[in-house]
């Protein structure tokens, strides 16, 4: 029995590791953390520091290959495994995704071929950088390069004096700037590439943020217009390829409002693994995300992922366990009493706002099926409404 290792013990492993079971391997996760969601369901599970001499070598010892679940394992780590095991995706790709000043000379690089480029932004490492930064990127949105995440390491800036405490406030780490667009819209691609080069993706997912994390995901017919569909697949596709990435990639852009019919492609940022926003493929395709992931990782065929129903995914945060500073349980039973409805729960104790703890999707024959599901879903369950 061949077995799969993960570096990570999320919710995002936990489901790498269903997938991988499922198809007959045994898994092992490597996390510090000896409760984590992945480690909880996994065959083996390294419980040391990521870059633990001993822990890598033992994961080494147990896997065949070793895949990631989140993009901030350090990169010497990823390249301890890489020596001596497959990893995918590589230590480049995802040194790359890491750090967003790498990432944006990426898209921008992808995009002098012909696609789809970055929000205007400039790369601040030094006070002469914050001098020197463009009137025409304020109001703006400073982000830290490295390990940001659900809008953390954000700050939104009116103008340079705020800009300037904003840094200060961030600890002068690497950062970058970028102007702060007119949102029509957010998309994500996800796409699974193989070592030959192959590759395949889903449809284009819609999603809703709501205070830097995402809340809502729509995959619906008629729901991303055809022509920007189209864009984001090719560039999505040109990204993972110029990249010589293996495994699952998401790409996220915005659609801007720049007066036109349909608004203009921005290419936001990429991770080197699947994503929150691919959750609903584990209910609405014929192989998920997880499932991908699982095949790239173990050099199996990649077929086209065909989606059979509507889907919306609902985000189950921290927050749906408190009402009025008292612990609650969410009314389950009545979200299971709806039709088409997926419950998936992550396993984790501490519901702390904010934190992901969960996520729901609704499938129906119909667009609009699912919304009208999903409306009274995210009634029952005290989510507020998106549209
Ligand atoms: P993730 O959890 O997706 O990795 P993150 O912390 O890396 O999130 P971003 O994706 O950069 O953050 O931004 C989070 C959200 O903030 C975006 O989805 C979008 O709603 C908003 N946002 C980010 N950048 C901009 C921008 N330049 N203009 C307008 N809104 C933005
Ligand atoms: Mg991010
Ligand atoms: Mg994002």
């Amino acid at each position: 029995l061949a077995t799969l290792g993960v570096m990570g013990g999320g919710q995002l492993g936990r489901m790498f590791v269903h997938a991988a079971q499922a198809l007959g391997y045994q898994t092992a996760v490597l996390d510090p953390d000896a409760t984590s969601p992945a480690g909880r369901v996994s065959d083996y599970h390294v419980a040391t520091a990521y870059d633990d001499e001993q822990g890598l070598a033992q994961l080494m010892q147990r896997c065949e290959a070793i895949t990631t679940e989140f993009e901030n394992v350090p990169a010497g780590a990823l390249a301890t495994l890489a020596a001596q095991r497959p990893v995918a995706p590589g230590p480049q790709a995802v040194a790359v995704a890491q750090d967003r000043i790498a990432e944006k000379a990426h898209f921008a690089a992808c995009a002098r071929a012909g696609g789809v480029g970055p929000a205007p932004h400039a790369a601040i490492v030094s006070p002469a950088d914050l001098a020197a930064v463009p009137d025409a990127l304020l109001p703006g949105i400073l982000k830290t390069a490295r390990l940001g995440y659900d809008g953390k390491g954000q700050v939104r800036v009116a103008d340079r004096a705020a800009l300037a405490a904003a840094w200060e406030q961030l600890g002068r780490v690497p950062c970058v700037l970028e102007q702060r667009l007119a949102l029509r819209d957010e998309l994500s691609v996800i796409v699974a590439r193989g070592a030959d080069g192959a590759q395949v993706h889903f449809p284009v997912q819609r999603n809703l943020h709501r205070d830097g994390i995402l809340a809502v995901t729509e995959v619906v017919p008629g729901g991303v217009s055809p022509v920007l569909a189209e864009q984001a697949i090719a560039a999505t596709g040109a990204i993972a390829a110029q990249l010589r990435y293996v495994g699952v990639l998401c790409v996220e852009f915005f659609v801007v409002d720049d007066g036109s019919a349909e608004g203009t492609l921005v290419v936001n940022e990429m991770a080197p693994r699947p994503h929150n926003s691919g959750h609903y493929t584990i209910d609405a395709c014929d192989v998920s995300q997880f499932e991908l992931q699982v095949r790239t990782l173990a050099g199996l065929p990649l077929p086209t992922p065909r989606q059979h129903s509507p889907a919306i995914m609902l985000n189950l945060l921290g927050d749906l366990w408190w009402r009025d500073g008292q612990p609650v349980t969410p009314d389950w039973a009545g979200v299971l009493a709806l039709p088409g409805t997926h419950l998936h729960l992550y396993g984790k104790h501490d519901a702390r706002p904010g934190r992901k703890m969960g996520h729901l999707t609704i499938t129906a024959a119909t667009a609009e099926a699912a919304q009208q599901t999903a409306r009274a879903a995210a009634e029952r369950l005290g989510i507020a409404p998106w549209r």
